[in-house]
């Protein structure tokens, strides 16, 4: 394959070259002051962008899934109740791997394409006045149908009813994209991978830990060994790990936190929030509506678009990608076939965007959808230029 275009899935993104490189690391040892060098700057950078000040940070050689594991086992015990919402494929995998550990959940059942419902979960936790939920799960970008829920609100709600559960969420793919605020909102867990808006390979699960999560380690009975906190707290205080740390994702990890910082995190989210509304407005100039049921919903990281009836979002993927050789995301679980899905998160730009929405249109029409070409790449130049390049030579 003599080209390479970018990746338009909401995970694994596309990984600048800067980022390639610091992963390229001779071996070091990982006992030494040179593996401290590398660590310490991505704790700190991790901290900032989770919003974090109080809460502690742990690295684990392990995706995103793993985090959800490494999250419950280190604060829960079998048969304690956890309280969940199932709106899309990777909430629904949260709790499947839940019951796997032999937790009791009490699922709330949502419609695909709608935020985590948080009057239901006020509801819930105001009548268990026993206490008898120790954790409370919640997506805060479910990447199956992008929709992105307001984790601050169930904050509140948690707090109305003077609710003691831990609050657990998978920031996936949110963190580092989208604004995150793990002591303003209360986070018990944060859950990050490094191969969303960190731009870096799968590898690494990100996690930031509360004091109040450290406190239910000690009395959590989940067994666990490879995820333990606290062999990894132990270990930390010496700038260590109990077994062999990735290092070169580390470094890379340093790195993409110092890129983040370097551009800033407000004009990344800003960023962010810009590339999603142009495809937004593509989306709607080719007649078709994202998956997410209302505004307030939408994700600035993915959007799943539903296709019309009679056609196959997948079909539309896999044509993409022999023809085009670009990569969009297929509907998962309750919308197989029913969307597809363009990511929009990492190290895209207006212009990288703007090839991607073109390639769409293109994979569209080639499958005889009623989509005009040029058509959404005209709606999302326009938005780009008066919220980027003809809005900039304005202010100059
Ligand atoms: C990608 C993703 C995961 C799973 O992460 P892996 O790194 O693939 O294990 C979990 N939750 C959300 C919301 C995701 O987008």
């Amino acid at each position: 394959m003599p080209t390479q275009n970018p990746v338009f899935i909401p995970g694994p993104t596309n990984i600048p070259d800067r980022l390639r490189k610091a992963c390229d690391m001779a071996t070091i040892d990982h006992r030494s002051p040179d593996f401290r060098a590398i660590f310490e700057p991505a704790i700190a950078g991790v901290k900032k962008v989770l919003g974090t000040r109080t809460g502690e940070i742990i690295l684990f050689p392990a995706t995103g899934t793993g985090g959800w594991e490494a999250a419950i086992s280190n604060t829960l015990s079998p048969g304690e109740t956890v309280l969940a919402a199932r709106h899309g494929m990777f909430s629904h995998r949260w709790i499947d791997m839940c019951t796997r550990h032999g937790l009791d959940m009490q699922v709330i059942e949502a419609p695909w394409g709608a935020g985590v419902p948080v009057a239901a979960y006020a509801e819930a936790l105001t009548a268990d006045t026993g206490h008898r939920i120790k954790a409370v799960l919640v997506t805060h970008n479910e990447t199956a149908t992008g929709v992105r829920s307001d984790i601050a609100a169930v904050r509140r709600a948690l707090d109305a009813a003077k609710h003691p559960a831990l609050l657990l969420v998978d920031g996936v793919s949110s963190i580092g994209s989208m604004p995150f605020e793990m002591d303003a909102w209360g986070v018990d867990i944060a859950i990050a991978g490094s191969q969303k808006g960190f731009m870096l390979p799968a590898g690494l699960s990100i996690l930031g830990i509360s004091q109040k999560a450290i406190a239910a380690m000690e009395a959590a009975k989940l067994p666990r060994t490879f995820f333990d906190f606290r062999d990894m707290l132990a270990s930390y205080k010496t700038g260590g790990y109990p077994y062999t740390p990735p290092v070169g994702l580390i470094n890379g990890l340093a790195t993409s936190v110092e890129m983040l910082m370097e551009e800033g995190l407000d004009n990344v989210y800003a960023r962010h929030a810009r590339i999603a509304e142009g495809v937004r407005r593509a989306v709607a100039a080719w007649g078709l509506k994202p998956c997410a049921q209302s505004p307030d919903l939408y994700s600035e990281t993915v959007t799943a678009i539903v296709v019309p009836q009679g056609f196959n979002g997948t079909d539309i993927v896999t044509h993409a990608a022999r023809t085009y050789q670009v990569a969009f995301g297929v509907g998962l679980g309750q919308v197989a076939g029913k969307v597809f899905r363009i990511g929009h998160l990492g190290m895209l730009t207006d212009v990288l965007m703007l090839s991607g929405i073109a390639t769409a249109e293109m994979a569209m029409a080639d499958l005889g959808l009623p989509v005009k070409l040029g058509s959404g790449v005209a709606a999302a130049q326009d938005f780009y230029r008066s919220n980027g390049g003809a809005a900039r030579v304005a202010a100059e």
